[in-house]
């Protein structure tokens, strides 16, 4: 359903583009870059639509940057924080609080044994240091692994876990933290159709650890589909053999589902489910409260243990209005089943984008599942880096919102709230069509 757009767009009342554009010059970090060429300028949103400050509508296949997972300002959560915002809208984790006690249970319900202790947190950054404290506190052991081309945050230990000079300052890297090569289907030394190739990319861990590292290790993390580095499945094995060897090593795995977690994939509620393996650790952050400020990490009975020997207190971690928000958002992911609704609308989203493969050779690549896709460029061998930057803004002027990345900026990301329609994809597709058509 559309929204009641309740402001006729001549009679918004903020800044003019230009206005806010100079103000935000004038004091805002000036390392936060803008993602268009024409600054976009979004002032209303209701599900999987954004209006801007003229009227325009575009369909949000970014979600934010997979961020708002059952819709922009979806009803019910809504309600639910409007509802708390009224009752107490702060209250530190040491006080009691049902909120907390109540979003917790329902996430853990979600994991497999043993993964059944919660701890909230801020953002995916935070939720990444914790994991990698976690992870060296229990096992006694420093190194830790990740791989090339993931994106792990931006604090000190984020910085150091991503794998991309992009998202890094030259400045020293925190000791003990290597990346293996990953896999990647098409930039990567084995194809993914070469029998062994899950096995035979994990190989590389096992010798980062052999050759890299005093041979004892704390953790191996990594996204079951790396995104901010172009939506990179890996090869259906991988994941199981790569488990192995940090295991073999004494290490703990952590998955990092900032992007790839509550039911996006399509086929299982987490990323990790659908490799056959159970981590240690489990970071989420981004879809978990449909864009409030909110992370969280699972893990074990066992290493919770070893993390009480001492006090472990943030003053935001389990907000109430951050637990009512997560609360709501997961439970109209439960009762709307939104993890078969991606399928259904990723299916047809991939029939969609490989015909018009068929048709533009120059995309060299349709990969993901669910609600988690991406769409590689590629001109005679190479990264289409240019044309990727102008598919990208056309598809802006055609009323879509898409996101950009991968190793080379090739990579066209499709990450929407989960509630995008058959209506939607099929728009969003012929966008895509006008937008090659355009470019070719
Ligand atoms: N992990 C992954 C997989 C991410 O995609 C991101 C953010 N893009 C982060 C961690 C960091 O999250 P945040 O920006 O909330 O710190």
């Amino acid at each position: 359903d559309l929204p009641p757009c309740d402001y006729i767009p001549e009679a918004y009342q903020g800044p003019s583009k230009e206005e806010l554009l100079a103000r935000r010059k004038a004091v805002l970090n000036p390392g936060i870059f803008l993602l268009y060429k024409d600054p976009f300028y979004p002032v209303q949103g209701y599900m999987q639509y954004l209006w801007d400050e003229t009227g325009k509508r575009y369909l949000d296949a970014f979600g934010g940057i997979c961020t708002v997972s059952v819709g922009h300002c979806h009803p019910e959560v809504t309600a639910a924080i409007t509802a708390q915002a009224g009752m107490i809208q702060h209250a530190p984790t040491c006080y009691l609080h049902p909120a907390v006690v109540e979003f917790a249970e329902s996430l853990v319900s979600t994991f497999p044994d043993p993964l059944k202790r919660v701890y909230f947190v801020n953002s995916g950054s935070e939720a990444n240091d914790l994991a990698i404290l976690m992870a060296r506190l229990f096992t006694d052991h420093h190194e830790v692994i990740s791989l090339r081309n993931c994106y792990h945050g931006g604090n000190a230990v984020g910085m150091s876990l991503t794998g991309h000079h992009t998202w890094k300052y030259p400045v020293p890297p925190m000791p003990g933290f290597q990346h293996a090569k990953a896999p990647h289907p098409i930039w990567g030394p084995i194809r993914y159709d070469t029998p062994g190739a899950g096995r035979d990319y994990a190989a590389e861990i096992q010798q980062l650890i052999q050759f890299g590292t005093s041979g004892k290790i704390a953790a191996f993390i990594a996204e079951p589909m790396q995104g901010v580095g172009g939506t990179v499945p890996y090869p259906s094995d991988y994941l199981e053999h790569a488990y192995a060897h940090v295991r073999a090593a004494g290490g703990v795995c952590i998955a990092d589902e900032v992007q790839t977690g509550f039911g996006r994939t399509g086929t299982h509620f987490w990323g990790f489910e659908n490799y056959g393996v159970t981590p240690d650790i489990v970071v989420m952050a981004k879809s978990i409260g449909n864009g409030f400020p909110l992370a969280a990490v699972v893990t074990t009975d066992e290493i919770a243990a070893k993390m009480s020997e001492r006090i472990h207190f943030n003053t935001f971690g389990g907000d109430p209005l951050a637990m009512v928000a997560g609360k709501a958002t997961l439970d109209v992911m439960l009762r709307d089943d939104t993890m078969g609704h991606c399928k259904l609308i990723g299916d047809r989203l991939i029939t969609g984008l490989k015909s018009l493969q068929s048709r533009f050779p120059i995309i060299a690549d349709v990969r993901g599942s669910g609600l988690i896709l991406g769409v590689e460029f590629v001109i005679d061998r190479q990264p289409a880096t240019a044309f990727t930057a102008d598919f990208f803004e056309r598809c802006k002027d055609h009323g879509l919102i898409v996101g950009k990345g991968g190793l080379f900026g090739s990579v066209i990301r499709i990450k929407p709230p989960m509630c995008l329609t058959e209506a939607d994809a099929d728009f969003l597709l012929g966008v895509f069509a006008e937008v090659l058509a355009e470019l070719s």
